[in-house]
């Protein structure tokens, strides 16, 4: 299993993630505490964030990502704290891998997978069968590319003009809410509605997907293992199939990882077989 970690909030350094917290995804790299598959998770790494100065998504009008990934050891690339330092946004998401047997190790067979304004991150693993007509395009062999894939091929399908009585992407958007902070980075869910091109809230639409796509696949592989984790620059969706997941609320936002980042109190075990949805309006967990 990989390790993932992501956060909503007021805009924070990809550092918090990675190299401050006492069990950041650095120390996750090479000495993990929950991981039931694999023990060291040394076959690449990445992370992705948002700048809202680089400009909205035609679709969906939030800004694309920026991605940065390696197929090298988390703690080979002398380069990282410093990009770390500086990477700052409302929305992050990092990951370490520990490739399945089998599965190539190579850059695009690394998360996040990205498309549009979303990324994507898996922990686990699937028979690359269980997704055979999903995932046309998939940027690598891995099954993690395919799964990432599938998600976006299924997005991709609700970014279509709304029709008239659609549901406003600004029921997405609350004051004091708990994730707030989000508007802080220039990607607030008010902003895509003011655009007038969302079809679907972006909330919901990325819980469906991971949803969709992680029952889908379960039901052609039972032993598959689904820890999905994605977001679009103003939501937060993880599924729990199979392995570890855990979130821990702040006064400015929501911390999700497939570990705790440190032994601070507040860290929350998510169900297995559930899903996880967090956006400005704050955080729920539901049954899958
Ligand atoms: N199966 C995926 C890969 O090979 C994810 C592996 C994992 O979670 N350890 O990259």
């Amino acid at each position: 299993m990989c390790r993932h970690a992501a956060w909503l909030g007021a805009p924070r350094t990809l550092a918090e993630l990675i190299h401050e917290p006492e069990h950041g995804l650095l120390r996750q790299s090479y000495a993990p505490r929950r991981q039931r598959h694999g023990t060291v998770n040394a076959d690449g790494f990445g992370m992705g964030w948002y700048d809202p100065d680089l400009g909205p998504d035609p679709c969906l009008a939030a800004p694309e990502p920026i991605r940065y990934r390696r197929s090298i050891p988390m703690w080979a690339d002398a380069n990282l704290p410093g990009l770390a330092r500086v990477a700052r946004s409302g929305c992050l998401l990092a990951a370490v891998r520990c490739a399945t047997v089998g599965m190539p190790v190579e850059e695009s067979a690394t998360a996040p997978f990205t498309e549009g304004r979303w990324l994507l991150s898996h922990n686990g693993r699937v028979d690359r069968d269980a997704l055979r007509d999903l995932a046309e395009g998939a940027e690598s062999a891995c099954d993690s590319a395919w799964l990432a894939a599938a998600v976006f091929r299924r997005l991709r399908a609700d970014c279509s003009p709304a029709p008239a009585s659609a549901p406003s992407a600004s029921s997405l958007s609350a004051s004091g809410t708990s994730a707030s902070g989000t508007s802080a980075s220039g990607t607030s869910a008010s902003g895509a509605s003011a655009s007038g091109t969302s079809a679907v809230p972006a909330g919901a639409a990325l819980g469906e997907a991971l949803a969709e796509v992680v029952t889908s696949a379960a039901a052609k592989d039972p032993d598959a293992r689904l820890n999905l984790l994605a977001c679009d620059g103003v939501t937060l969706a993880a599924t729990a199939w199979g392995d570890t997941l855990f979130h821990r609320p702040h006064p400015d936002g929501v911390l999700v990882a497939s570990e705790p980042l440190c032994d601070g109190p507040g860290w929350q075990e998510v169900p297995d077989r559930s899903l996880l949805l967090a956006t400005a309006d704050g955080l729920r967990v539901q049954p899958l």
